[in-house]
């Protein structure tokens, strides 16, 4: 059994001007359908195919002979999440539990938005933000290249993309402007209460 491309959560072009179709088009049509590719030739006839994709990462992750699976297995799934944390007409102050857990764990909003930025801003190079439940408790992280925090035990609630193919066909070289179009008009707060729920 191999792993398959899932659809995006919403059209192509429905989260312009901010992240665009030709953006999109690439990225989930070119790059994250590479990394599945790549994944299922590298498992096939090992005694990993079979396994869910969440094995795989938990599996693989810190064993270096298995690095390029671990690579092509997390960016599948950070991609998918990625995509689940972003909707059309999102962003913003989020309410409901998720606001009260931002406000009892971080701080507050204001808060969230400076590390969240930072960890955005200070991944040197390809990599991901974070906010993740660390035993129930929000923490804002950023991890390298493909690293996921389903690799350290922790429960992923939201995610944003910061390597270069994410924003550079609509910002260039501005990760700062992509990084606040991603809090101000992108974030899907719905999902990151469901992931928060089961944690
Ligand atoms: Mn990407």
């Amino acid at each position: 059994m191999s792993f398959t491309l899932p659809d995006l959560p919403y059209p192509k072009d429905a989260l312009a001007p901010y992240i665009s179709s030709r953006t999109l088009d690439f990225h989930h049509g070119k790059h994250h359908s590479t990394y599945l590719v790549n994944l299922n030739k590298l498992i096939q006839d090992t005694d990993l195919a079979g396994e869910t994709l969440e094995n795989i990462i938990k599996k693989t992750a810190g064993d270096s002979s298995k690095a390029g699976i671990f690579n092509n297995a997390a960016q599948v799934w950070n991609h998918t999440f990625y995509w689940n944390s972003m909707k059309p007409g999102g962003g913003g102050k989020p309410f409901g539990p998720i606001a009260e857990a931002i406000q009892q764990h971080l701080g507050g909003f204001d808060q969230f938005v400076e590390e969240f930025k930072k960890a955005g801003l200070t991944q040197f190079g390809s990599g991901w933000a974070w906010l993740v439940s660390n035993q129930g408790r929000l923490e804002v992280m950023k991890t390298p290249n493909a690293d996921t925090p389903l690799a350290h035990g922790l429960i992923p609630v939201l995610t944003m993309d910061v390597w270069e193919h994410a924003y550079y066909l609509d910002y260039q070289n501005k990760r700062p402007d992509y990084i606040d179009a991603f809090i101000n008009n992108l974030i899907n707060w719905e999902f990151a209460s469901s992931q928060l729920e089961k944690s």
